[in-house]
């Protein structure tokens, strides 16, 4: 297992199935991992940051499996009591769940940083890796739908279902909003760069938009990313949804196009086999992988692919 410093960009479910196979190929302990928060929010007066809660359970092995989030065998009673009160209960936050946003929020009070809380719940759960909140400030993404109306990215994908009609994506938040302690110095000081399949838009590019990241991560230009599209497609989440109000194409080359600035290369899926030399006119270098990770050996294997494009890219 080889000891280099390893920076990911990272959303939720399609990041974590990656970083649960990258932990089996390089040492935990050499891997940064700077993740989007503008998905989060509060809840009953609680702070909730999914994307960071679904790769720390997912590291520590306590995924809820049929979901890709909550804990694993987690109960709902404390959410099934507040129904009683108040009808605003369509987030899911079970029982064990509960705890980790009790714990933050209080924190939080207190005036640790996201960055501080963050640390002492993935040391709570054993894990190695480092998880970076893209900021410690909030930085929510508010989308604006065909009738003028916004919401946060929970109320459109949790609540309403994600529906085909976002006009705009609104990554001002995010914008203003500073890179937490470390970012910049992590993806500065990184030996290899990798971009997680997530959502280009609203997880990728959110950590994108934090105020000197991207002039970074340019600086650099040697990202390899793993594309979350398989077939054309997402596996779950409403990318073919939100890239069109990006003025993106739902494809991998319409990815590769946005992840160009910052990238040397990207793994595609061998059902988009046919966009390799397309992606390759752009100037990328590109591989085909099995990219469905159904499994973590296939997680696994998918992670050795992009290290070994990175290295190779890298000259190593
Ligand atoms: P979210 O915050 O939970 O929506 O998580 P992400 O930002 O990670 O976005 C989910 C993305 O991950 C979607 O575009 C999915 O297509 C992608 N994804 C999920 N599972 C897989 C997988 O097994 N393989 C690949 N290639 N992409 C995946």
């Amino acid at each position: 297992m080889s000891e280099r410093r390893i920076v990911a960009l990272a959303g939720g479910v399609g990041a974590a199935r990656f970083l649960s196979g990258l932990v089996q190929v390089a040492a935990p302990s050499e891997i940064t991992v700077i993740v989007n928060t503008g998905d989060d929010r509060d809840f009953f007066g609680l702070r909730v940051c999914p994307d960071l809660d679904i790769l720390t359970y997912t590291l520590a092995g306590r995924i809820r499996a049929d979901t890709g989030w909550g804990l694993e065998g987690d109960t709902f009673a404390c959410l099934e009591q507040l129904r009683r009160f108040r009808d605003d209960t369509w987030f899911q936050l079970g029982d064990r769940d509960l705890a980790t946003h009790l714990h933050r929020s209080e924190r939080l009070r207190q005036g640790a940083t996201l960055s501080e809380v963050t640390r002492e719940i993935t040391l709570a759960f054993g894990l190695e890796i480092e998880l970076l909140p893209m900021s410690d400030e909030p930085a929510a993404t508010m989308l604006v739908r065909s009738g003028g109306e916004r919401c946060d990215f929970e109320e459109y994908l949790v609540r309403d279902g994600a529906p085909d009609d976002i006009r705009e994506i609104d990554l001002s938040a995010a914008r203003s909003a500073r890179p937490a302690p470390g970012v910049l110095e992590a993806i500065a000081g990184a030996e290899r760069l990798l971009v997680c399949p997530s959502n280009p838009v609203v997880s990728i590019g959110t950590i994108r938009a934090v105020a000197g990241v991207e002039e970074q991560l340019r600086a650099r230009g040697d990202a390899v990313a793993v594309s979350p599209l398989i077939g054309g497609a997402p596996v779950k989440g409403p990318v073919d949804r939100l890239l069109p109000a990006f003025g993106v194409e739902v494809s991998s080359t319409g990815i590769a196009e946005l992840y160009l600035p910052i990238a040397v290369g990207m793994l595609i899926d061998e059902a988009d086999r046919d966009e390799a030399a397309g992606i390759e006119a752009l100037g990328l270098r590109v591989r085909t992988a099995v990219s469905l990770m159904r499994t973590p050996e296939i997680a696994a294997t998918l992670a050795r692919a992009a290290l070994e494009l990175a290295d190779e890219a890298a000259g190593a």
